[in-house]
This record gives C-alpha cells, sequence and structure tokens, in this order.
C-alpha cells in the first residue's frame, strides 16, 4: 500500500537548511494498523504530510497503491489523494456553524456525488460511528469525542483505503480517546489501512505497530505486543 525508498526531505528558509526526515525506508501493507511515536521536532508530521500526498519528498520514492507520486502533476496528486486517503486531525476541523451530516457530506460535494447519494453515505458513517441520533447537532453541541466521531465519519465517506490521523486523541479524555481507538479497531478490521501519530503510548498499544522517528531518523520499527483491543 505505502512503499517508501530513501526518503529526504529538507526544508530551506532562507539560508537554513532542515533536513525533517532522513533516509526513510518502510512498508506499510494493507490492512496495517500502525502507529508513529517520537519527540516533538522529530519529522512526523513531514512524514504524514508526505504519505498524505500533502507535499512531496526532496529525494527519495514514494508509492502508493502502486502509483509512483514522484510521476504524478499537482493536480494528478489532489486526485489520489481525495480517492485513497481519509484525514482525521487533532482539533477535528469541523465547519462550526453546520451540522454534522452537513460536515460529513462535504467530501461528497466536492466529489460530485448527487445530494440523495451524498445524504445516505452520510448517514451511513454517522451510524457505523455511533452518532446516529445526532446528525443534526453542531460540533459546539457536541462533545470532544462526538466531534472525532464526526471528523471520522467525514474521512469515511469516499470510502479511503487509508486513514491517516495526527493526534487523534490528543485533545480528547481517556475514555473518548479509548472509544476513538476501538472504532479506529473496526474500520481496520473492516480492511482500512490506519496511520496515526500519537505521543501517548497507552494509546499506540492500540495498534499492531509502532514506528518511532527521532530527528528525522526511523529509529525503531516493533510490532505492538499483548496489544489492547477495546470492545
Ligand atoms: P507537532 O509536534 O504537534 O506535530 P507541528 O507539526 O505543528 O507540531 O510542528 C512541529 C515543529 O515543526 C514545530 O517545531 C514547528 O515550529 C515546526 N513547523 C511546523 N510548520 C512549520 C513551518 N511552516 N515553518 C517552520 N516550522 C514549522
Ligand atoms: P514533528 O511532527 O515530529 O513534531 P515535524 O515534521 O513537524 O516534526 O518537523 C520536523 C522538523 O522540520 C522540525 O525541525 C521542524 O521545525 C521542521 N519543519 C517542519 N515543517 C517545516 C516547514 N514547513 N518549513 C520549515 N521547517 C519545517
Amino acid at each position: 500500500m505505502i512503499k517508501i525508498e530513501n526518503l529526504n526531505k529538507t526544508y530551506k528558509t532562507g539560508s537554513v537548511e532542515v533536513h525533517a526526515l532522513k533516509d526513510v525506508s518502510l512498508d506499510i501493507k494493507k490492512n496495517e494498523f500502525v502507529s508513529i511515536m517520537g519527540p516533538s521536532g522529530s519529522g512526523k508530521s513531514t512524514f504524514m504530510n508526505i504519505v498524505g500526498c500533502l507535499d512531496r519528498p526532496t529525494t527519495g520514492k514514494y508509492m502508493l497503491d502502486g502509483i509512483d507520486i514522484e510521476k504524478l502533476s499537482e493536480k494528478e496528486l489532489a486526485a489520489i489523494r481525495n480517492k485513497k486517503i481519509g484525514f482525521v486531525f487533532q482539533s477535528f476541523n469541523l465547519l462550526s456553524r453546520t451540522s454534522a451530516i452537513k460536515n460529513v457530506e462535504l467530501p461528497m460535494l466536492y466529489a460530485g456525488i448527487h445530494a440523495k447519494d451524498r445524504r445516505k453515505r452520510a448517514l451511513e458513517a454517522l451510524e457505523k460511528v455511533g452518532l446516529g441520533d445526532r446528525i443534526h447537532h453542531k460540533p459546539n453541541e457536541l462533545s470532544g469525542g462526538q466531534k472525532q466521531r464526526v471528523a471520522i465519519a467525514r474521512a469515511l465517506v469516499n470510502n479511503p483505503a487509508i486513514i491517516l490521523a495526527d493526534e487523534p486523541t490528543g485533545n480528547l479524555d481517556t475514555k473518548s480517546g479509548e472509544e476513538i481507538m476501538s472504532i479506529f479497531q473496526s474500520l481496520n478490521e473492516e480492511g482500512v489501512t490506519i496511520v496515526l501519530v500519537t505521543h501517548e503510548p497507552d494509546i499506540a498499544k492500540h495498534s499492531k505497530r509502532i514506528i518511532t522517528f527521532r530527528d528525522g531518523r526511523l529509529i525503531n520499527d516493533e510490532l505492538v505486543e499483548n496489544r489492547v483491543v477495546v470492545n
């Protein structure tokens, strides 16, 4: 699904160069559930931005589902991103004056899907995350955990192969965080590949594999023993 070889990312700000990723190689196969860990500034966001086709490597190769990203135009890259990837963020990124169901419909609006189908699919996605009874609520009428569930429903509606989540439990209490991880676990069981960034070992334990970055290098890659499965 994700194949990265000798990837480097350098940011240039004036004459200052920051080597955010250094010679990173890894494979993430279909149906994996990976946590990315590492201290602040270690390259996690840079890695997620490249995997999510929001940014490109400086050097090295990135193949997404057999497609060589380097060969794509910006427009093709955006199309691949919309088709294959669902994003979930720490701060939810919902439209605050818009109901849950309208927030979830939004990506389908951009994909040109008919209004009736949008509504149907948004409702199904909200039911899947346990919010079938909150569809007309606006974000400020929902708890943090519920907002994140709306965001996950929104990430799901175009049936992405991969969900990329940057600190999805970072703004949540322990119980809501576990509920979110439980939703990710069920999606993963249904075949969705999940890659998430977290600072919390207790969150990472719910995934199947933990990759650790430090100073832009991949320093550890291990399977999770005694994985915690929430019901
Ligand atoms: P997190 O550690 O929560 O992933 P961010 O990804 O927002 O935090 O930022 C990580 C580091 O990258 C910070 O030190 C931040 O200052 C730096 N950073 C992020 N975006 C930029 C940017 N556009 N220009 C310069 N530095 C940035
Ligand atoms: P993390 O997510 O692990 O906190 P980042 O990938 O955000 O790390 O940052 C890695 C390094 O790259 C940091 O030194 C950060 O300051 C730098 N950086 C990140 N984004 C930018 C950017 N857009 N421009 C310049 N430097 C950046």
